[in-house]
Formats: structure tokens, sequence, C-alpha cells
């Protein structure tokens, strides 16, 4: 991956967004603002599931006066959404949130948008310009005949200007769109103008498994380029899927220490010895529960598991009516596969309190023979081609040649 490019450092609230800061990851609440209680539930469900920052609407009073119960309770910094009416962020400031969102398509004129910056920097509270492809200012739209990377970069270059009329540069930006290729080469052009940390997304990206993907194929994108300081994932879904698929993005990308489980399983095959979907459903039910920040892989059979997963901290390969249980690579108990899921996460669980040495010094003495001795058995069974995919071959050759079929 490309070198992470320098931004200046902001700060929302305790979190640091921007220069060598962990790039962290947002959702937003979908409960009324004013409801206070049901709001800081989502928060904090959201918190535990991966959310370094929420962002709350704030629409109406009622929202603005909800906030001023929520920050002080909340265990993350909250941002107050604000479109159309300045007075909503003025009054999300007297709440005292640790950062506004402005849509520069929908808060329009300069004396509303230099009174909010001036009244943010004075509290020293810093304003995201969230750019929406989708509300874009009017003359903007005019000028370019449609939302253009260059139309939305143009959108918040001009905010920012406004800000700096008062001295105000306190800022992060995003140019958000649906359009996944549209999303990414305003992204790429807004990185070559500003310095300000970038916060990326695919706005309405829709639900699961679509949105996922739409997201993730625009953020990941330009993480792999450098560009990027904060995420959220817009999905038509509960939040806190937003806020673990935020955290599973930049795990997988290396670009956050790994504090869940990552759970990897074989896609199986026909030398599959258990039904490795519902093995490796069970057993991330299993492990999900008990949080263990660990690498675990569910391997069809004994024959390539144990070696294509050596990597894992911990896995189970299925081998003649057998689990095989290894920590890096090397086989430490057999067990019977009704067991499997159960022995995987005892393991698991001593793993992480006594480590990988200690695991590997308790091994059963034997394990590794016996698994071997599977392997070297169904290897037997099977051929090297347990798929019998050369036979096929011969069949199919054999069925267009003579027209006839072959059993
Ligand atoms: S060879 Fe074994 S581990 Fe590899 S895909 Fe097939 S069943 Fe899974």
């Amino acid at each position: 991956m490309t070198e992470r490019r320098k931004t200046r450092q902001i700060h929302v609230g305790n979190v640091a967004v921007g220069g060598d800061a962990p790039i962290s990851v947002q959702s937003m609440t979908i409960t009324k603002t004013a409801d206070v209680e049901g709001t800081l539930q989502q928060i904090y469900a959201l918190n535990m599931a991966g959310a370094d920052i929420v962002r709350c609407t704030c629409n109406e009073q009622a929202a603005a006066e909800g906030l001023a119960q929520i920050v002080p309770r909340s265990p993350v910094p909250i941002v107050a959404d604000v479109h159309n009416n300045h007075l909503m962020a003025l009054a999300a400031l007297e709440a005292g949130v640790h950062c506004l969102r402005l849509n520069p398509g929908n808060i329009r004129k300069p004396e509303h948008i230099k009174l909010v910056a001036s009244e943010a920097k004075d509290r020293g509270v810093p304003i995201r310009i969230g750019v929406n492809a989708g509300s874009l200012d009017r003359d903007l739209y005019e000028k370019y005949g449609k939302a253009t990377p260059e139309a939305l970069v143009e959108s918040a270059q001009i905010e920012l200007r406004y800000f700096e009329e008062v001295g105000f540069d306190d800022v992060k930006i995003s140019v958000k769109a649906s359009n996944v290729p549209l999303m990414i080469e305003s992204y790429r052009q807004l990185s070559a103008v500003t310095d300000h940390p970038l916060h990326l997304g695919v706005t309405e990206a829709g639900p699961p498994p679509a949105g996922l993907i739409k997201a993730t194929a625009g953020m990941a994108t330009l993480l792999a380029e450098g560009i990027g300081d904060t995420i959220r994932y817009s999905l038509t879904a509960d939040p806190v899927e937003e806020a673990k698929a935020g955290r599973q993005l930049l795990e997988a990308m290396g670009l956050r220490e790994r504090r869940g489980l990552d759970l990897i399983a074989c896609p199986s095959c026909g030398r599959a010895e258990i039904d490795v979907i519902q093995v490796a459903k069970d057993a991330q039910a299993a492990l999900e529960a008990e949080n263990l920040p660990i690498q675990v892989a569910v391997m069809g059979c004994v024959v390539n598991g144990p070696g294509e997963a050596r990597e894992a901290d911990i896995g189970i390969a299925a081998g003649r009516q057998r689990g095989h249980l290894f920590v890096k690579g090397q086989v430490v108990r057999v067990v019977p596969e009704d067991e499997m899921v159960q022995a995987l996460l005892e393991e698991a669980r001593l793993l992480v309190s006594e480590g990988v040495d200690a695991r590997l010094a308790a091994a059963d003495a034997g394990a590794e023979a016996e698994a071997e001795a599977d392997r070297l058995a169904l290897l037997g069974e099977q051929g090297a081609d347990a798929n019998a995919s050369e036979q096929k071959v011969d069949l199919i050759r054999k069925t267009m040649e003579d027209g006839q079929p072959h059993k």
C-alpha cells in the first residue's frame, strides 16, 4: 500500500484525526436525538462494535436539547449533523458537541456559514465540511452540468474560504457520492489540493451485501492509496453493522490493530470431511461471543488444512470423523468431530490467557502423528484428485466423441 498522505491533525473531542493518528471509525445514530436514553444506548452499542466517533442528527431544537444531555454521558465524541438551518449548528455548539458536520449545499448564506465558523472557532470545536453529490450547491450543479469530482472539490473549497475569512481552519472534509468511481476520483482530486484530514464514505450505499461492497470498493481503494483519515460506512442497516464493517475494513487492511475475532475458513471442496459452512458459522458464533482478539481457521480437511492455515493463531481441520486442533499450524489435539467447535473454543480461551508457547508445550503427545496418519489415510482413499476432475474430463471427451452419455 502507498504510504499514508500527510494531513494536518485535528481533534474531535479526545480522538485525533489526521496526521499520524490511527484511522478512526465513525457511525451515526438512527434514533431521534431527542430520545436521550435510546440514543445513548445506540451510541454505547456503536462504540462496542468499533466506532471511535458517533454522529447524531441535530435537526430541531428538541434534538439540540437532547445533545446537551447526551454529550456528557457519551463514551465517544459526538458530532452534530446539521442541514439547512444554521441555528441548529449554533444550538449544537451550545449543547457542547465535539464537532459539527455542515453540508455546504444546504447552508448557503455566507453570513450564516461565517457566523457558525466563528462560534466554532471561539469554542475550539472542529467542523467537517460534508459535501454530498446528491445535495450539491445549485450554482455548482449549473456550472458543471452535474455532480463531477471538480464540482464536489470546488464546493469544499468555497466553504473553506468562508471559514478562512473568519480565521477558522479546524476542519476535516468529505466529498461523498453514491457512485463509487465519482467518489474515488473526488477524493483523489481533493487530496491533491488540501492537507485537511479527509473523512471517507460512499453515501447512501444501501443495504448489505451490495452496500458493503460499494462502500468497501470506494474506501479500500482510497485507503490503499494512502488517502483517508476517518471512515464511515453508510448502510441501510442497523448502524452497529456500519461500525463493525469500519473496524473490520481497517483491521483487514492492517491499518488498525486487531481487537476482535478474525475467522478465516476454507471455501470447501471435494475433500471436505464436514459441512464447512455450518461449522464456520457455529465457530464464529461461539468465538464472537467471547470477543477474543485472535485469528481462527476452520478448514474442511486435514489434508491441506493445517498447512494452508499455518499463519492462523489457532484452527481446526476435519478428517476421518475427527477434528484436528492446531496452534500456529502444529496439531495439538485430536478430538471427536462433534466436539470440535467446543474444543476450538476452549483452546482459544487458553491460547489468549497462556500464549502460543505454553499451548504448544501443552500439546498432546502423538497428536501430530495421529493427524499425519489421518492425512495419509485420506490421501490414500481420495488420491491427489479429490474432486475426480481428471476422470470427469475423460468422460466429457468420450461423450463429445461418440455422442453417448457415459457413467
Ligand atoms: S482441500 Fe481441504 S482445506 Fe482446502 S478447500 Fe478443500 S476441504 Fe478445504
